[in-house]
């Protein structure tokens, strides 16, 4: 079984690649199942064709864990693809960290998850706190993909999470699998990424360019794989999902500082 994760800073395209890479791959006869780690729910809402209902930690709160049944927390979505998400606290409350470490254990005791070919975490990465590191830590996923686009606080975010990375990869299989960037259309975007990856020891998995498609199919809550399957947009995914099943990278990232960071920004994203 492979171990997926992808990470990265909120509402960078987490989510939306993620659902598109899991109903490419279950097009292609592999079984998938995608956990969204994210107090926002909304991981496999393109999946479900809706939020998802009953989070983990929603039933957490109206039962005892011991008679929370698999049906309860498991979901199906497009072609088979099993639908997870851990959930968040009430705003106000509690912390959406603590939540994802509850819910994946409950997960694991509860022996819910059906055999699949592929698991695919779907996780915030703003920060790579206790919580949001638990996939990484714990060795619930083995391969990450970093997804960001050219923006400086993008990659803030996406060098951060290869920091959290190199820390847990000297004691476990944790490896960098590669960056996807996610296009938002700055000057210079894919070769300021290459350059990114590079520095970090890995490599650019893919370069996803922005498209419409991609919200039009999010208006009817579908992937861009169900919505348009014949449409460019797809087959970027298909391609993804395909390199994602081939890709044997994998590194212990270097991180670099800040002023790094920032001058290659500088020097890619000038307008000429
Ligand atoms: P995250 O899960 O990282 O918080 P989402 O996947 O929810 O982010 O994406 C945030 C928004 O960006 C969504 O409205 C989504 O439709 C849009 N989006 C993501 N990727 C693309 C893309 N390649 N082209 C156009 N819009 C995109
Ligand atoms: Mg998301």
């Amino acid at each position: 079984m492979r171990k997926i994760a992808f990470y990265g800073k909120g509402g960078i395209g987490k989510s939306t690649t993620a659902s598109n890479v899991s109903a490419a791959l279950s097009l292609m006869g592999k079984r998938v199942c995608q956990i969204g780690c994210d107090p926002k729910n909304d991981s496999t809402r393109l999946l479900l064709g809706h939020i998802c209902k009953s989070t983990v930690l929603d039933m957490l709160r109206t039962k005892d864990a011991g008679d929370i049944q698999k049906e309860d927390i498991i979901h199906t979505g497009f072609h088979g693809v099993t639908c997870v998400e851990a959930g968040g606290p009430e705003p106000g409350v509690g912390c959406a960290g603590r939540g994802i470490i509850v819910a994946l254990e409950l997960l694991d005791r509860m022996k819910a998850l059906p055999e699949s070919d592929v698991v695919l975490y779907d996780v915030l990465g703003d920060v790579v706190c206790g919580g949001f590191a638990m996939p990484i830590r714990e060795g619930y996923a083995e391969e990450i993909y970093i997804v960001s686009s050219g923006e400086l606080m993008s990659l803030y975010a996406a060098n951060n999470i290869a920091k959290g990375i190199a820390r847990f990869a000297s004691r476990g299989k944790v490896r960098l699998a590669g960056i996807i960037g996610n296009s938002r259309n700055v000057p210079g975007e894919k070769e300021l990424l290459i350059e990114f990856a590079e520095r970090l020891h890995t490599g650019l998995a893919a370069f996803i360019p922005r498209d419409r498609t991609v919200n039009l199919a999010e208006n009817h809550r579908q992937t861009v794989l169900q919505y348009a399957p014949d449409s460019q947009q797809a087959e970027v995914y298909r391609k993804l999902a395909e390199t994602i099943l081939t890709n044997e990278a994998e590194s212990i990232p270097t991180p670099i500082s800040f002023d790094e960071l920032e001058n290659l920004v500088a020097q890619y994203g000038t307008e000429n």
